[in-house]
């Protein structure tokens, strides 16, 4: 079983549609079920609206999925027992304060937490919210076996080190969406390999907690000529934007089959669907997408 688990932090675009296109052939093509979540907890980058428009473009580009649209702010009590079952430490550390305490993280990787709340009591500073963390063990480690993007060999504590469970009593995401994802029986994780980095601290949750760790499929996200992730600033890639001048879903999804390498170079396809018989997610290129419309 697999899953889309788009947020609702701004309209569905190319880069999105690309890695939920191979989440759900990957599923359909062994005859497998697709469930769609909403990532909706409580976030400032939350759009409202966004979640009708995502949907709305998902099904005009064609996707289905199996049993109703699931949300995450509806497994509040679910995430929150998980988090009291979990030891944690309150966090007073800004950003910034992270950020001085050592060199920029490289492009692709995560700011790791030096762990400088773990061993002092602070003094709370009046009304901020807590950022609470899960103090690593040696015997956490969380490497894994990608099935796209092939061995991990660094640890959560490489990575992440302490990492954030909880803002307040709001779980983070790495705790939602491992905990939303095993207990509606998912077993296969396609998603975009800005995730990467935080995929061993989730693994090592669910180690923790008992729950099976899904197999992972991290694809190379959409990037513009100049080797950025897909933005604003190279130009309206937005569905919504695609649909009002008037181009066909068919002619979308043709165009990001063939980038993909899952349909030949001048094949063409009315649907989903007709990528299945010649899709193969190992087939998709290793590097970061360059997409420019004139694949069109
Ligand atoms: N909700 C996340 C996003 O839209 C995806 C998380 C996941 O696939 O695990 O970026």
């Amino acid at each position: 079983m697999g899953r889309l688990a788009p947020s609702p932090t701004g309209a569905l675009h190319l880069g999105n549609v690309r890695t939920f296109m191979a989440a759900w052939l990957q599923m359909r093509a062994v005859g497998g079920r697709v469930l769609l979540r909403i990532e909706d907890l409580d976030h400032p980058k939350h759009k409202p609206g966004a979640d009708a428009a995502l949907l709305d473009d998902l099904r005009w580009l064609g996707f289905d999925w199996d049993g109703p649209v699931l949300r995450q702010s509806a497994r509040l009590p679910a995430h929150r027992a998980a988090l009291a079952r979990l030891p944690h430490y309150p966090c007073w550390c800004t950003r910034a304060d992270i950020q001085g305490a050592q060199s920029a993280p490289h492009p692709g990787e995560v700011l790791r937490y030096p762990g400088t709340c773990r061993h002092r009591a602070v003094p709370p500073p009046p009304g901020r919210t807590p950022a609470w963390r899960l103090p690593l063990q040696p015997t956490d480690d969380g490497r894994f076996d990608d099935a796209f993007a092939g061995p991990q060999t660094r640890t959560a504590d490489q990575l992440t080190g302490d990492f954030v469970i909880a803002r307040g009593d709001e779980p983070a995401y790495v705790l939602a969406s491992l905990l939303d994802d095993a207990d509606s029986g998912v077993t296969d994780v396609v998603r975009g390999d800005d995730i990467l980095p935080v995929t061993p601290a989730q693994n090592v949750l669910a180690d923790r907690l008992g729950l099976p760790r899904p197999t992972h499929w991290h694809l190379p996200l959409l990037v513009g000529p100049d080797g950025r992730r897909l933005a604003k600033r190279h130009g309206d890639t937005r569905i919504a934007a695609y649909r009002a001048a008037g181009l066909a879903p068919a002619h979308i999804l043709t165009a990001l089959a063939r980038a993909s390498h899952w349909i030949a170079p001048d094949a063409t396809v009315g649907s989903l669907r007709d990528i299945l018989p010649t899709f193969d997610l190992l087939a998709t290129p290793r590097a970061p997408l360059v997409w420019s419309d004139e694949r069109l």
